[in-house]
């Protein structure tokens, strides 16, 4: 899913983020990437998602050449990726439905076929019947909930997911695990940045730390491994 090989990123006022990460993602893994604030993470995920370009090195992500893509080639990218964010990114004006349909009218799906995925994956994520609320009318667990429908609605083969419970209490955090275990369950590759050491620690997966934009530790089933 992911090859990335001695990927280095130097930001235009010159701070290293990335100083030469090598990794091979397969398909339907679910891998958690942790690390101090700074070291890199977002970057990291930026560079496969193709919102950063990467200074050097070299990126495939589903067979898509990240680094020397063409700025209009992205949107081919971006619909192998779904992308979750802290702050869910929804809409504030559309409603639920018009939040995810968006995601499907962009690539130019049929409005039947729209009407019907949208349904689909609104009830995957439990919130058939809010399809007409918006965004403020709903809790910050119920948002994103709408965004990961969002971002798996044109049946990506990989969901990043930068501390997607970051601004959730912990009993709602649990529920967006499960929505994501499902997912990853169903066969999707799932990249998860994440500060929760209950989380980590919990739903064992492989970890992947990241410090000074560099691997320091790729582990199987892996611990947090920072205090908090
Ligand atoms: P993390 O997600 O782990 O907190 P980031 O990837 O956001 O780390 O940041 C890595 C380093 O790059 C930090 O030193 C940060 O200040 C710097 N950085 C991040 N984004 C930018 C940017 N757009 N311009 C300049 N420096 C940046
Ligand atoms: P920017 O140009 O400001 O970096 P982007 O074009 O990356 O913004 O994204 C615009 C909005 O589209 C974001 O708010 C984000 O939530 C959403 N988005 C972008 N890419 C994806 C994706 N692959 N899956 C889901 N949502 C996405």
């Amino acid at each position: 899913m992911i090859k990335m090989k001695d990927i280095r990123k130097t930001y235009p006022n010159g701070v290293q983020a990335l100083n030469g990460i090598t990794i091979d993602i397969d398909l339907g893994e679910f891998v958690y990437l942790v690390g101090q604030s700074g070291a890199g993470k977002s970057t990291f995920i930026k560079i496969i998602f193709g919102d950063e370009k990467a200074t050097s090195g070299d990126v495939q992500v589903a067979g898509h050449d990240v680094v020397n893509m063409k700025r209009k080639e992205i949107p081919y990218l971006r619909r192998d990726i779904g992308v979750v964010f802290q702050d869910f990114k929804l809409l504030p004006t559309m409603t639920v439905y018009e939040n995810v349909a968006f995601a499907l009218e962009v690539v130019e799906e049929t409005p039947k076929n729209i009407r019907k995925r949208v349904m689909e994956v609104l009830d995957q994520v439990g919130l058939k019947n809010k399809a007409r609320f918006i965004p403020d009318e709903l809790s910050g667990g119920e948002q994103q909930r709408v965004a990961i429908a969002r971002a798996i609605a044109n049946y990506p083969k990989l969901l990043i997911a930068d501390e997607p419970t970051g601004n959730l209490d912990p009993d709602t955090s649990w529920e967006i695990m499960k929505i994501l275990e499902e997912i990853n369950a169903a066969g999707t590759t799932i990249i998860m940045a994440t500060h929760s050491k209950e989380i980590v620690n919990t739903i064992k997966r492989r970890v992947i730390a990241i410090e000074g934009g560099m691997i320091v530790r790729d582990q199987h089933r892996g611990d947090y491994g920072y205090e908090s």
